[in-house]
C-alpha cells in the first residue's frame, strides 16, 4: 500500500459474524455425525445461512448457503477426522492477519484433499458474494450492509475516497443529489485472494475497497506472498506498513528532448525492498506512474501552463511543497505530482527550458507580438 489504513478504519460486521459462522461450522463438523441445525450458531446468523436453502426458494437454480455448507460437511466427512481437526486449528490460528503478514504460511491448506478444498472455497465465495446480503444477517450487523460500510469507509476523517494501494484513482466518483446509500461503491479487493486462501475470504481485516485499476486491472489474484512462478516473498501489512516514505522520482537527461522518469526507492534495507517491490508487481506501480509521466513537457504544459521562465520556476517550487494528509486523501495523483515536482524544484532546469518548446513558443509569440505591433 502507499499508504496505511487508518487506525480509525471502521470493521464489517457482516464480515465478523460470516467468519465467526465460518469457524463454528468447522469446529462443529471435526466429529463424524450428519448435517444438521446444530451445526450453526444458535442465534438469527445461523438461521439465516440454514433457511437460505434451493429447497426454500422456489426459483434458485443454483446452490445456495446451507447447499453450499451441506457439501463441505459432506467433503469433510469423507475424510479421517486429524483432516477435519487440522483444518480447525489452522482457521483458528491463522486470524491475526497482521501475524500472517509477519509469517505468511503459503501452503496454509496444502495438507486439505482438493474435494474439501474446492468446497471450502464454493461455501466461502458464496458467503462473500451473496449471504453478506442476505436481510436476516444485515438485521444482526444493526442493518449496515456493504455500501453503507464503503460510506464509513471513505469517509473525509477515514481513509477518504483515494485509492490507498496506488494514491493514483478515485474509489468511486460521487454524484450529486444522492443519498449514501445510493452511490456508486468500490469493489472490496480480498489481499489474500479468495482462489487460494479460502479462509480469509469473509475475514473482516482480509477485505479492503480499491480503485478499479488497482484491484481488477493490475492486481486480480496475484499472490501477495508468492512472485510467480514460485518465489516466496513478503508484503506490507495494509495497516500498519506502507510504502510512501521510501519512494523518489528521478529524472534524468534533462538536455534531452524526452527526459526519464524513473520511480526508485530510497531505502537499503532489504526487508523493505522486498516489501516494496511486491507492491510494485501487485500494483504495477512504476509501470503505472512512469506511464503517467512518460512526456515532461506534456506534463508541465497540463500542470503549469508557463508563460514565462520565472513562472515556470515559482510554479514548480509551488508544487514542490509537501501536501497534507486531507488532500492525499482527497485528490488523485496529488502524491505523485509533488514527488515529481520536489524533484524538479531540486535540479537545474535552464537545460530542459532552453530545450522545450515553451522556450520556441515564447520566442514565437514574442515575435507574433512584435509584428501586430507594427
Ligand atoms: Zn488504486
Amino acid at each position: 500500500m502507499l499508504f496505511t489504513l487508518a487506525p480509525n478504519t471502521p470493521r464489517f460486521q457482516v464480515f465478523i459474524l460470516l467468519n465467526a459462522e465460518l469457524i463454528f461450522f468447522l469446529e462443529q463438523s471435526v466429529p463424524n455425525g450428519q448435517f444438521g441445525r446444530a451445526l450453526f450458531t444458535a442465534g438469527a446468523i445461523g438461521q439465516t445461512c440454514w433457511d437460505n436453502a434451493k429447497h426454500n426458494s422456489p426459483k434458485a437454480e443454483k446452490d445456495l448457503t446451507y447447499d453450499k455448507f451441506e457439501k463441505l460437511f459432506y467433503s469433510l466427512q469423507a475424510q479421517p477426522v486429524e483432516t477435519r481437526t487440522k483444518l480447525l486449528d489452522v482457521a483458528r490460528n491463522t486470524q491475526n492477519l497482521s501475524d500472517f503478514f509477519n509469517t505468511p504460511n503459503r501452503d496454509l491448506l496444502a495438507f486439505l484433499p482438493k474435494p474439501c478444498f474446492e468446497s471450502l472455497k464454493n461455501i466461502t465465495t458464496h458467503l462473500y458474494c451473496a449471504t453478506k446480503d442476505l436481510q436476516g444477517i444485515l438485521n444482526v450487523a444493526g442493518g449496515i450492509n456493504i455500501n453503507a460500510h464503503f460510506e464509513l469507509f471513505r469517509a473525509a476523517g477515514v481513509n477518504g475516497n483515494i485509492c490507498k494501494a496506488c494514491g493514483m484513482g478515485e474509489l468511486a466518483v460521487f454524484r450529486a443529489s444522492l443519498a449514501e446509500g445510493e452511490q456508486w461503491r468500490a469493489d472490496y479487493d480480498h489481499q489474500l485472494c479468495k482462489s487460494k486462501y479460502p479462509l480469509f475470504a469473509v475475514h473482516p481485516d482480509n477485505l479492503i475497497p480499491l480503485c478499479s485499476v488497482c484491484n481488477q486491472d493490475a492486481k486480480k489474484a496475484k499472490d501477495l506472498f508468492i512472485r510467480e512462478p514460485d518465489q516466496p516473498r513478503h508484503a506490507f501489512d495494509p495497516f500498519i506498513e506502507s510504502a510512501r516514505y521510501f519512494i523518489e522520482i528521478e529524472l534524468g537527461m534533462l538536455r534531452d528532448p524526452e527526459p526519464t522518469i524513473k520511480v526508485v526507492w530510497t531505502t537499503v534495507d532489504v526487508a523493505l525492498l522486498e516489501k516494496l517491490d511486491t507492491w510494485d508487481d501487485v500494483y504495477e506501480i512504476k509501470r503505472r506512474v512512469e506511464g503517467r509521466f512518460r512526456n515532461l513537457e506534456i506534463i508541465i504544459r497540463n500542470e503549469i501552463d508557463p508563460i514565462n521562465y520565472s513562472h515556470f520556476e515559482s510554479q514548480v517550487t509551488h508544487r514542490a511543497r509537501p501536501v497534507s494528509n486531507a488532500v492525499l486523501s482527497d485528490k488523485e495523483w496529488a502524491f505523485w505530482y509533488q514527488k515529481l515536482f520536489s524533484t524538479l524544484n531540486q535540479v537545474d532546469k535552464s537545460p530542459f527550458w532552453e530545450k522545450s518548446r515553451f522556450n520556441d513558443q515564447q520566442a514565437d509569440e514574442g515575435s507574433d507580438y512584435i509584428l501586430e505591433g507594427t
